[in-house]
């Protein structure tokens, strides 16, 4: 086997981990996070506090109804898998609700190992891309830095700083980014909010941190398009191809409207609620 088959496969048990399994967990964005009734939450809540619709069971109570209630909130919110790590190896197995003066450090690893694991997502994005041996390199060291971080124990992951790996992760990604095809087309502004894109070529395309809320891209190709921290809320990606988009996530996938075409990358599920 080749090198890169080896890493690829290593990379996909990777991307595995950080597919969330909510059955290993014990309902930890429902509570450990503040939410907003505005940003399609049941209701305010501070952090730290369960939801009122948070079982004993640690399940949702209204799991089936949360699209007809429109809570938007719930149904895109991904933890990259952060939240069976924390509860399932770091807690072994134990839940919020049986920790006292734990609580509080349960609550502030799960933050820490959410930041942890989106940078692994990010990263293995770069490292299934055309890359230089050095910069490849650099990524795969990365990778097992940050992966062997997460399980450290309990007390040290509560008071670690994900800016600071962030600090040596994003020039990394940077660096990724600059090896992907760039489309000869004008540039695309970043404020793409409710604008028709469908006779646009979007191949190739820097889209990263563009404003695409409700936008109409159905039918589109976005082979090699950049689409690191784009916001795709209410997108509409029927029949769109992102099977080669880079830096996606479930979480902007959750976010947008598709339907059984939209074509998608392998690592990635269709949500529920798409038609
Ligand atoms: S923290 Fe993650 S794994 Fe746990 S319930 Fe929430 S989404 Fe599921
Ligand atoms: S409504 Fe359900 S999914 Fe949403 S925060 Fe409450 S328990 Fe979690």
């Amino acid at each position: 086997m080749e090198p890169n088959e080896r890493h690829a496969l290593n990379d996909q048990a990777l991307r595995r981990r950080l597919a969330i399994d909510c059955g290993s967990c014990c309902g930890l964005c429902c509570t450990a996070l503040y939410f907003a009734k505005s940003e399609g939450f049941p209701a305010d809540k501070s952090a730290g506090k369960p939801c009122k619709n948070l079982l004993p069971d640690h399940r949702c109570a209204i799991h089936s109804a949360l699209k007809a209630r429109g809570l938007k909130g719930c149904l895109a919110y991904d933890c990259f898998g952060a939240g069976q790590r924390v509860a399932a190896r770091t807690f072994g197995g134990q839940s919020w609700a049986d920790l006292r003066e734990d609580r509080e450090t349960m609550f502030a690893a799960f933050l820490s190992v959410y930041g942890l694991h989106q940078m692994l997502w990010y990263l293995l994005e770069a490292a299934s891309l055309r890359l230089p041996d050095a910069l490849r390199a650099q990524i795969d060291g990365m990778i097992g830095e940050i992966d062997r971080q997460a399980d450290a124990p309990a007390a040290a992951l509560a008071a670690l700083d994900p800016d600071v790996w962030r600090g040596k992760v994003n020039p990394l990604l940077h660096a990724a980014s600059e090896t992907l095809p760039v489309n000869p087309g004008k540039p695309l502004p970043r404020d793409l909010f409710g604008r028709d894109l469908r006779r646009f070529d979007l191949s190739g395309r820097d889209l990263s941190m563009a404003l695409l809320i409700a936008a109409d891209l159905r039918g589109c190709t976005l082979r090699g398009s950049n689409l690191l921290g784009a916001d795709l809320r209410d997108a509409c990606l029927h029949g769109a191809d992102l099977s080669q988009a880079v830096f996606l996530t479930q979480a902007q996938l959750n976010a947008a409207a598709g339907d059984g075409k939209t074509k998608l990358p392998a690592s990635l599920r269709r949500p529920a609620t798409w038609t």
